[in-house]
């Protein structure tokens, strides 16, 4: 397993925030937690990443404990992916993925040869090698998102955490980002992101994970966990799940807008 995460239990100071959460992720799959906001999902990503390291229960990496994991190299085999974002000063794309090789380069060194070569590899890999020489800034969303995964991938980590990474993206680039994810998931990188999109959790992963209140109230196949019971449970809306092209696609909508719309001339 990729990652392994038992009986993991998190409290901020007396509220307990995570509870009991078990995960196990197999190499080469792309996970999506869903949930609603204030589950737990950023607190579960900050325990796996070494950031709140308080916790009881277990996190392992490759069957490691990741206690015991130093901070570097941990930094190193699990990348946290941020949403695109507008960083202070203008950089180039290619400067951008190289700040991800910087935990390998010593202080004040500036990249070498190889630490270039790295990043244009990780920006190919994500057919993104055309824009390493444009402002990061002037790109779209959509290839600022990919520009942060190569940057990952210049780390030379296999286990990506992605935080809403199509949050803030219009459909199209949500749908380029996601293709992107699943090829990297052929070349055996493990994805696990969070995600407020069912559907699309749906179309792209191998798993899907819900939590609610700090537990993982349900994991496994789509195809047997996205179902409308499982999103009145975790959005209290009721659901009404719609299912396509031989169940490849699944689309969840509200019940009482179905209704609404059926009466519409
Ligand atoms: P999600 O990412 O699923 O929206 P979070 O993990 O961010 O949920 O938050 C889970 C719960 O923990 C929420 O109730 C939130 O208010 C609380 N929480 C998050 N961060 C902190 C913090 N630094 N201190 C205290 N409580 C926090
Ligand atoms: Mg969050």
């Amino acid at each position: 397993m990729m990652l392994d995460v038992r009986n993991l239990t998190f409290s901020y100071g007396q509220r307990p925030v995570l509870q009991g959460v078990d995960i196990s992720l197999k190499a080469g799959c792309v996970a999506s937690l869903l949930g609603p906001n204030g589950a737990g999902k950023s607190t579960l990503f900050k325990c796996i990443l070494g950031l709140l390291p308080g916790y009881t229960g277990d996190i392992l990496l490759q069957g490691e404990d990741a206690r015991r994991v130093p901070l570097k190299r941990l930094a190193r085999s699990v990348a946290y992916i941020p949403q695109a974002h507008y960083p202070a000063f203008n950089y180039t794309v290619l400067d951008m993925v190289l700040m991800g090789t910087s935990s390998r380069v010593s202080a004040f060194a500036s990249p070498g040869k190889a630490e270039v070569a790295a990043a244009m590899q990780a920006l190919d890999t994500l057919q993104m090698a055309d824009f390493a020489h444009r402002d990061y800034m002037r790109i779209s969303g959509g290839e600022q998102q990919l520009a942060l995964i190569a940057r990952a991938i210049a780390q030379h980590s296999r286990l990506l955490i992605m935080d809403e990474p199509t949050a803030s993206l219009d459909w199209g680039n949500q749908i380029r980002v996601m293709q992107q994810v699943r090829r990297l998931s052929e070349q055996g990188y493990t994805i696990l992101q969070a995600t407020h999109n069912p559907n699309q959790a749906y179309l792209f992963s191998d798993e899907i994970l819900a939590m609610r209140s700090g537990r993982i109230v349900a994991a496994g196949s789509p195809r047997a966990v996205f179902t409308a019971p499982l999103m009145e449970e975790l959005y209290g809306i009721s659901a009404q799940v719609e299912s396509l092209r031989d169940d490849c696609i699944r689309v969840c909508v509200p019940r009482e807008i179905c209704a609404l719309e059926c009466e519409l001339p």
